[in-house]
This record gives C-alpha cells, structure tokens and sequence, in this order.
C-alpha cells in the first residue's frame, strides 16, 4: 500500500458536494485532497450534468428563513429532523453568496420563484444531455481550480473502497487506484460520492425489485461506497426508499434524446398515469418525482402509461424550459393519438372498457369536486387536475428516471455521519447525495439536491476546521 498523507483530510468524491467542502476547507487553513473515481479532467457525475438550479423546496434560496424551514418541515411532513431543516433553510443563501465569491455566475432562467439562481451558462433548451461548458461543468472546473490554487488537491482514478478506523474514530481511508492500493491518513474523511442510484443491486434492495426497468437519469457513477464504508464503521441510514427523479417515456432507455430532457412530469401531474390494467395508481397532484417513485415500485415499471387529452397537450405539455410538446415526439419519443379512448386503448393493449370507466370516473369525480374521495385520492393544490375530455386523446408510454438517491448516511446538523444511537462518528463526514435525512421520506419531499450539496458541504468544512483549531487564509 502506497501512503498519501500530505493532507489533513480526504475527500471521497469530486462532485458539487466535495469540490465545496475541500475549497471550504483549504480557506479556512485546513489542506483537503480530493479522491475522484474518475479518470479523466472532465469526470462524469451528476453535478457535471446539472440543471444548476438552486432552490429550497422550489422556492427562492434567498427568502425568508423561518419560511424555508417550515417549507421543508411541511414538504417532507416531518420527516426532516428541524436541525437539519433549519441548516438548510439558513445557509442556502449563504452557499450561493460563498459560490459567487468563488467565481460561480447565476442567471435568472425564468419569471418561476424556483429558477432565480440558475447556475450559467444553462443547458441549452434542447432535448437530450447537454453539459460540456453548462453550468455544472463550469462550475467544477472553477473550484477545481481554486482548490489547486489555495494548495489542496485532486486525485483521479482513486476509487475509495475503505476507512481508516481507530478506536471508533476515522483517520483516514484507503482507495483503489491504478490496481495499487493507496492509503491516506488524515485527521477526517468527508464522504461526497453522490448516492447509490449506480449500484443495481443496493437499488433493488431498496428501491425497485426490477432496477434494470428503471432509466438512469445522471450519470449514474454514485454506487454506494460510501454508505458501504459508513455502515462498516457503524454508521446509520435513513429515507432509503426514496430517489429523485422525473417522469421519462420509456424509449429514455434505448434513445439517448429523451433524458435528462424532455421529461413528461407536466404531462403526467395534468392527466392521468395508468398501470397495466388501465387503473391509476397513484396521487398525481403530488409531482413528477412522486409520481417516478411510485412508478418505480409497480410489479413492472415498465408498465406506466400517461394518459390525457388535446387540451393538455396543448397547455401544460407546452410547460417548461424544454417542454414535451413538441420535443418528445421530434426526437422518436412514442405519442399515441386516437379519437377515443375505446381506440387509445386498443393501441396500447388496455382492456378499452378499463381505460374508458378510469377516465369517466375520474372526470366525474372532477366534476363532482370529490377527486379527494376517489382511489386513489387526487390532490389538487400543487397541480390542479384538468379533465380529460378533449378529443384527441394522447398516451405516452413511461418509466421512472433515477437521478439520485435521495436516501443515504444518517448525519446531524453538522454533517457529522451518526451511529444508530444517534452519537456522531468522530472525524466522518458526509456531504451531497450521500447524506440521508434532508429529502425524501413517505411524503416524499424534494428540497433541492444541490442546495443540499452545498451547505452539507459548507457545514462538514466548517466543522472539521473547528475541531482542528485552524487558521483562516486568504481566499
Ligand atoms: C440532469 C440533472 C439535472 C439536475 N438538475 C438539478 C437542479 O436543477 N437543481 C438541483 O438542486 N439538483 C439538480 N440535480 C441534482 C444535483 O445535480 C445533484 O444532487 C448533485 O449534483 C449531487 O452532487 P454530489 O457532489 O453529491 O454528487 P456527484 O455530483 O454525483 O459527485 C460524486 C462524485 O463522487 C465520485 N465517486 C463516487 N464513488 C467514489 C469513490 N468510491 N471514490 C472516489 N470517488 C467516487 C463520482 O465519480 C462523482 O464524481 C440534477 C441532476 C441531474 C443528473
């Protein structure tokens, strides 16, 4: 085993989540390196990939604190614990604020509360994966940068496999590089590899039976070490169940131009989603990650299919910054149109008197003002539901696109990683996607994954330079 000490903490991980921690860090006097799995100067991950919008349960980083944390209390119906509510809720506005100083450039990407701070340049607005020079990409590369110039480091190709533990502390960890093994004995560890949406099976264990029916919709290079190394050191999980993601036609998975974008979450909360038997399944009102989710737990998660009408496809299909009409159907995505839902059926081989009672009931129940008393309930404060009236009548067949975990390594307010008595691992840090806790849970809140990232990231940093008695430095 090779020994790598020159530093006084490792990093696992070079996504948003470890670039933020190790520049924290390295500012505030405390040498980072960052190992990176990844091989080349421009690794793949989510945060490379991003759509680069920073906000708190889809509102504005900068409002109101006492808002943002009961925004995220009621979200996540509780789920949250309030230490870790309130972090965010405080320094969300304090991480975009940090990220501007570091040379981070945020635009405005629409008149919606929740795109204020967009990170520039944005993707541009086409179908299919576009980050070479976006903003996520800029962004790693600028702190990429700012980490070599305030001392700290980045090594590539070292995929950590193991921690360093003495006498229930870390000290350190051990990664995989080249077939060398390479030892790093630092003062903490911060674990940053982003989730374990990449690990098939740790999916099927506690996701979906059938992982292979999902479509990856990052680029799906968290597999889980981390959690891995914290379990092994004692650590605790929380919210496993739980991903983010949208809604994607099925083809996402043979045809590259139908994910990240056009996703069908605009489709989907307007109409109706329908299971096999041509029966709705869940409650659409509550979004499109809601919705991924549900679908991702169908016996067959291939098995999903929305279903709504001209109106829809005309008004909220047109929603969005890359919206599925007209991109899902340019670029080969499956539209059905038929002029009844007898004949709608009948393409998609749905008993056609199934399809055809769902949707009667469904409007009556519209009509009626009693969609709350229907099952299963369709709620209608986020989404109002529209009725499915207007010939033609459009399916699209969908899958559930996973972007990343929501679930991961229990951690307190400090993004300390937390044993299963609630007593923190000393020198263990999480950040980013890894860490469990903040998003997700039977409501199935979303927060903001890089909102997340970012003031994980700030906290662990600020944490671990506390317990070193360290000494700011120049920016
Ligand atoms: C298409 C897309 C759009 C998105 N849009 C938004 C948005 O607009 N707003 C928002 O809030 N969120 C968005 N997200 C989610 C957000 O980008 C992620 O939550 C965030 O980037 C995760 O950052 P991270 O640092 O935790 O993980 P990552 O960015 O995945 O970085 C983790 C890094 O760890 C490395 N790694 C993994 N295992 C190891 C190991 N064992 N050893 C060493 N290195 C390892 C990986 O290679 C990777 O580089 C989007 C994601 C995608 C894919």
């Amino acid at each position: 085993m090779i020994e790598q000490s020159h530093a006084d903490v490792a990093v696992v991980g070079g996504g948003v989540a470890g670039m933020v921690a190790a520049n924290r860090l390295a500012q505030l006097g405390v040498l980072a390196m960052v190992l990176e799995q990844g091989e080349s100067e421009r690794y793949l991950c989510n945060s490379r990939y991003t759509g680069g919008t920073f906000h708190i349960c889809f509102r504005d980083v900068m409002s109101d604190e006492n808002a943002l944390t009961q925004a995220i209390i009621e979200s996540t119906a509780g789920f949250v614990p309030r230490a870790l509510a309130v972090a965010i809720a405080v320094d969300g506005r304090r991480l975009v604020r940090w990220l501007q100083d570091e040379g981070a450039r945020f635009m405005k990407a629409s008149g919606a509360e929740y795109h204020r701070w967009v990170l520039a340049p944005p993707a541009r607005s086409r179908p299919g994966l576009d980050w070479e020079g976006r903003g996520g990409d800029v962004l790693l590369r600028t702190l990429e940068a700012n980490l070599l110039r305030r001392g700290g480091s980045v090594v590539r190709g070292a995929r950590a496999r193991s921690l360093l533990i003495a006498d229930g502390q870390c000290r350190g960890v051990i990664a995989q590089r080249g077939g060398q093994e390479i030892g790093c004995r630092t003062r903490a560890v911060i674990l940053a590899d982003g989730g374990f949406q990449g690990n098939a099976d740790l999916v099927k264990r506690h996701i979906c039976a059938r992982p292979e029916r999902l479509k990856q919709r990052g680029a799906g290079t968290g597999r889980g070490d981390g959690l891995q190394m914290a379990l092994d050191a004692g650590a605790s999980v929380v919210g496993m169940d739980r991903f983010y993601g949208h809604v994607l036609s099925c083809d996402a998975l043979v045809n590259d131009r139908l994910w990240p974008y056009p996703y069908v979450d605009s489709l989907a909360t307007a109409g109706i989603v329908v299971g096999p038997a041509g029966e709705r399944f869940v409650d659409e009102g509550r979004g499109g990650v809601y919705i991924a989710n549900a679908i991702a737990q169908l016996a067959d998660p291939l098995s999903a299919t929305v279903i709504f009408d001209e109106s829809i496809w005309e008004g909220p299909g047109r929603n969005g910054l890359i919206p599925a009409n007209p991109h899902l159907p340019a670029v080969g995505g499956t539209l059905l149109r038929a002029h009844s839902l007898e004949a709608l059926a009948s393409e998609l081989g749905i008993a056609a008197s199934a399809l055809a009672s769902t949707v009667r009931s469904y409007n009556q129940a519209l009509e009626a003002g009693t969609l709350i008393s229907i099952a299963p309930l369709r709620s209608a404060s986020r989404y109002p539901p529209r009725p499915i009236a207007c010939a033609p009548f459009y399916a699209v067949p969908v899958c559930a696109g996973i972007t990343n975990t929501m679930g991961g390594i229990a951690i307190n307010e400090h993004a300390q990683a937390l044993r299963t008595d609630g007593s923190p691992i000393s020198g263990l840090y999480v950040a980013g996607a890894a860490a469990g806790g903040i998003e997700g849970g039977p409501a199935l809140g979303y927060v903001g994954g890089l909102a997340k990232c970012g003031v994980t990231a700030l906290r662990a940093a600020e944490h671990i330079a506390r317990a070193c008695g360290a000494t700011p430095i120049a920016a």
